[in-house]
């Protein structure tokens, strides 16, 4: 996969691209990533990106001619805009986007970017929460993250993926490892038996009562947890 992130703040991925299983997916070629300095296509001897927004109020607004002009070559990937308007992203959107070969991030600063570019550049917009930041840069990396991690050799066992919290639409069961009691506090018995049946069945019991307890949204299709341990 290759990723093109269009933003004003180039340092800004430096530390997260060279950590962990990015920088692994990179080393390996499984991802490339070329992070877009937007003040190249700036305006003026500063190099200007913003303006007044039309019809007044208060703040700055990322002007349509530098960003298109940015964009422009990354015509043919699937460009994503960051804003808190966007659709709230989910592991389901996070599954699409792993299959584009080509994805553009575009991160916002200032008040967020002139609709046009919305309208008329820009393939679908992600937001990554009902909150405001500073800037898209995060939530690029949100998504950077949650898409590299799906990419076929990067984590290395394929199975901790497909068991986790949201792939059947419930959240996963409480992990325990060693010392089977730390200060006192067991381990659930069951963990301990060896039985593996009764094993998944605990684990689905507590995924379901997890869900249940913390996100009714998501237990919705699901019928009543058991309430035991
Ligand atoms: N005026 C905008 C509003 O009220 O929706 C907020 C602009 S915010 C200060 C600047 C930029 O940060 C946005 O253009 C967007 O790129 C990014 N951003 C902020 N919050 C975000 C979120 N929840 N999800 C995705 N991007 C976000």
């Amino acid at each position: 996969m290759h990723i093109a992130v269009l933003t004003m703040f180039p340092e800004y991925f430096r530390s997260p691209l060279d950590t962990s299983l990015v920088e692994k997916a990179r080393r390996l070629e499984h991802l490339t990533v070329e992070v877009v300095d937007l003040r190249a296509y700036g305006t003026g001897p500063h190099r200007q990106l913003d303006d007044a927004p039309f019809g007044g109020g208060a703040g700055m607004v990322m002007a349509p001619g530098p960003l298109a002009e940015a964009l422009d070559p990354l015509e043919g990937t699937h460009r994503v805009l960051l804003t808190p308007a966007g659709r709230p992203l989910d592991q389901a959107t996070l599954d699409r986007l792993a299959e584009f070969e080509s994805l553009t991030l575009v991160c916002g600063r200032y008040e967020g970017v002139d609709e046009r570019i919305a309208e008329h550049f820009i393939d679908e917009e992600i937001s990554i929460g009902d909150y405001v930041l500073l800037g898209g840069e995060v939530a690029a990396l949100v998504i950077i993250e949650g898409v590299v991690r799906l990419l076929p050799g990067v984590v290395g066992n394929p199975a901790s993926i497909a068991n986790e919290s949201f792939r059947d639409g419930l959240l996963e069961e409480p992990q325990y490892t060693r010392p089977a009691e730390f200060r006192g506090l067991k381990v659930p018995e069951v963990l301990l038996s060896g039985n593996h049946q009764k094993v998944a069945e605990w684990r689905q019991r507590q995924r379901l009562r997890r869900t249940m307890q913390r996100r009714p949204d998501l237990a919705a299709d699901f019928p009543d947890s058991e309430d035991d341990d």
